[in-house]
């Protein structure tokens, strides 16, 4: 049995690097006031109709469409921020609070070609701020972004960002754009022929060479910013300044997503061959107004986790730290003696790993050395007859009898040398 192309087992030996990611994320966000939503994974399919835009890849061709037995029609999230708008309308949110931080963690699905860094069922954490339309909210999720990554140590990094503008600036870009590269059609690359078309900001993401040359000489999205975009984006930037966060103005950089306006922004790392963004967001000032909403701003990001670790497990592995111990018995009277001491262990927070073999003393010692235990806690019929426990050190190479009363006492002491 396989699993579905495109999608992958999280195994055990990985999930110390997700529940870490989780723990470490967890903390920041709440700092930041942050509190995390879960919102379902099936959604209407209108819903991202609605929101992400007709002419974008994801509607086009990446969506996980399909009629349910009540004929209604569904799709398995492709992203998280029109769940997140859907479910502050739903929910009626604003009315507690006008300022809604929120976030969340979980899998999305996109149907892709999958490779390194993208997959058709990944999970992207991430976070939105609701609400405000100050710059001061646009730099406070970027701040977030860069202390999440920073706290994970998956440095290398670096963020780009640009003003999109908003619709009326964004129209008239468009028209002067479609304008210049009309003239140069015939060597566009196929992608870019058809978003001549249909999504022409799009063009400006081709990774094509002849497009990007023709591009040189395109006429600049930023000269088409009015007085109040150009200012929002002059604060966002002053203010990353301020904080010294390094990041590279963009001109270029457009989000394939059509609900952003103004600042869009991208984290990428060189160290992930063509799958180089880490993380992706922006200002959506209208989402929630065109999704039946009150007419509230919003900004946020999405980071991809898989790639996130892909970039963190370049740089270390990781190893399960705990001392953990190996309880191995011998004869009934032993193993109905084990829950006693399984109770004390769990009572006093200490990790175990109870063999539930019937095998020798070598056969389950031989076991705790295959499994990384540190020792071996061991009673047998000699043990309950004088009613101590055997304790074995695996890697020290000797063991100590002890009174099973004292074992507690033992392990502690034993664990601070350890350790
Ligand atoms: P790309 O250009 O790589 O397709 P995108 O613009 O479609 O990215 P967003 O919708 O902005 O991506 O999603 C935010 C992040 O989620 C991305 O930066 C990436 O890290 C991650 N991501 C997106 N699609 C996938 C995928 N199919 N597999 C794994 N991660 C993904
Ligand atoms: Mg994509």
């Amino acid at each position: 049995m396989q699993t579905i192309r495109g999608t992958r087992d999280i195994l055990p030996s990985e999930i110390k690097a997700w529940q870490d990611l989780y723990i470490k994320s967890l903390k920041i966000l709440n700092i930041y006031n942050y509190s995390e939503i879960r919102t379902p994974i099936i959604e209407p399919t209108e819903l991202f109709l609605r929101s992400i835009g007709n002419t974008t890849d994801i509607i086009n061709k990446e969506m996980y469409s399909f009629a349910d037995q009540g004929q209604r029609n569904i799709t398995l999230r492709p992203e998280g921020t029109a769940s997140i708008a859907r479910a502050f309308i739903t929910n009626k949110l604003y009315q507690n609070n006008q300022i809604q931080r929120l976030w969340y963690i979980g899998p999305m699905f996109r149907y892709e070609r999958p490779q390194s860094g993208r997959q058709r069922q990944f999970h992207q954490l991430g976070i939105e701020c609701i609400g405000s339309s100050s710059a001061l909210a646009d730099v406070e999720v970027i701040k977030i972004a860069n202390k999440i990554l920073k706290q994970l140590k998956c440095q290398p990094y670096k963020i780009e960002i640009n003003s999109i503008g908003n619709q009326e600036e964004r129209e008239q870009y468009k028209e002067e754009l479609v304008e210049y590269i009309k003239s140069y059609k015939h060597d566009l690359d196929i992608d870019s022929k058809k978003r001549l078309e249909t999504n022409p900001l799009r063009i400006l993401d081709s990774k094509d060479i002849k497009t990007q040359a023709i591009l040189q000489n395109a006429p600049c999205l930023n000269k088409y910013l009015k007085k109040e975009s150009r200012q929002h984006f002059e604060l966002v930037c002053e203010y990353l300044n301020t904080l010294e966060i390094p990041y590279k103005i963009n001109t270029r950089l457009v989000r394939g997503l059509d609900y952003y306006s103004n600042t869009a922004f991208e984290i990428m790392s060189d160290q992930l061959g063509s799958q180089n963004t880490i993380c992706g967001g922006g200002r959506y000032n209208h989402l929630i107004k065109q999704l039946g909403g009150p007419d509230i701003p919003a900004v946020g990001w999405a980071i991809g986790i898989e790639r996130l670790l892909l970039l963190i497990n370049q740089n270390k592995s990781y190893i399960d730290p705990e001392i953990r111990f190996h309880i191995i018995t011998s004869g009934l009277k032993a193993k109905k003696k084990v829950w006693h001491l399984i109770n004390l262990l769990e009572t006093n927070d200490i990790k175990f790993n109870l063999d539930l073999s019937n095998n020798s003393f070598q056969k389950q010692i031989k076991k705790a050395n295959q499994c990384n235990a540190f020792s071996c806690l061991i009673i047998g019929d000699k043990e309950i007859e004088d009613q101590t426990i055997t304790i074995k050190w695996l890697k020290e190479h000797y063991q100590e009898t002890i009174l099973y009363n004292n074992i507690i006492n033992y392990i502690q002491k034993k664990s601070r040398i350890v350790v």
